[in-house]
């Protein structure tokens, strides 16, 4: 591709992503300053509204925190010595009061791998909490969410599979799209931050799903 067409199309995304990021923002925002003019002229019913403006304080910080992941640097890179096994079990002890909550059975076998892979702690953190929690929504209460690590000679490969509903292929084209959402308190940019992230640490991610039957998601980092 030539540069000036390369350089129109970078636009065009800033543009998209620009109207995206101020559109998801203005929506909240609108809602809190309505229920705040609501509270302002009827102080007996300003209780009722205080649990919907901290739910749309929350979003709007969801969505800021996701972009900051975003625009993160490659560069900025602290790979350490990591045993796959501590990053999976943490993850797991951190997420399992929500799938508790939820009555969803969090399963993780921890093969004991007893070797390291050199990563970034932080943000194999973050891929694994974005893919667990999605999963965790995704599925009904009752509902199973699995996580595998594998170490090879070459790679660590990570998969969260859930027996939720699955996604259609229309849906998995869309997975990753800036703001493609369908919960009603979701940013639509967690699958995106995971596939920038992954790409930081030169992996790669793959979804595999049928409608009706769940999802698994897989994660191969290089050693
Ligand atoms: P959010 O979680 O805020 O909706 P994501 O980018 O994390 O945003 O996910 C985008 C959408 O992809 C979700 O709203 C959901 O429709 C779909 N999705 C992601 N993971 C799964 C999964 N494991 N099973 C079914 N649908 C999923
Ligand atoms: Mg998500």
């Amino acid at each position: 591709m030539d540069r000036l067409k390369e350089k129109s199309q970078q636009l065009s995304t800033i543009t998209q992503m620009s109207a995206g990021i101020a559109h998801e923002i203005k929506n909240p925002l609108t809602a809190i300053k309505g229920f705040l003019q609501i509270g302002a002229a009827n102080p007996e019913l300003r209780d009722n509204y205080q649990d919907i403006i901290l739910d749309e304080v929350n979003r709007i910080e969801a969505i800021v925190q996701d972009f900051m992941m975003l625009s993160k640097p490659k560069s900025s890179l602290q790979t350490e010595e990591v045993e796959p096994g501590d990053v999976v079990s943490y993850v797991t002890r951190l997420l399992a009061p929500e799938a508790d909550e939820k009555n969803v059975q969090l399963i993780f076998n921890p093969k004991r791998i007893n070797e390291t892979i050199r990563t970034e702690p932080k943000r194999l953190n973050q891929i694994l909490i974005n893919l667990v929690k999605n999963a965790i929504d995704a599925v009904d209460t009752g509902g199973l969410v699995s996580i595998v690590a594998e170490l090879t000679t070459h790679e660590l490969t990570l998969s969260v599979s859930d027996n939720g509903p699955g996604l259609n292929a229309q849906e998995l084209s869309k997975i990753g799209e800036p703001f493609f959402t369908t919960k009603e308190k979701g940013t639509g940019l967690g699958v995106m931050v995971t596939k920038k992230i992954v790409g930081d640490l030169n992996g790669t991610i793959s979804y595999k799903s049928k409608k009706g039957e769940g999802t698994k998601v897989t994660v191969r980092l290089p050693r």
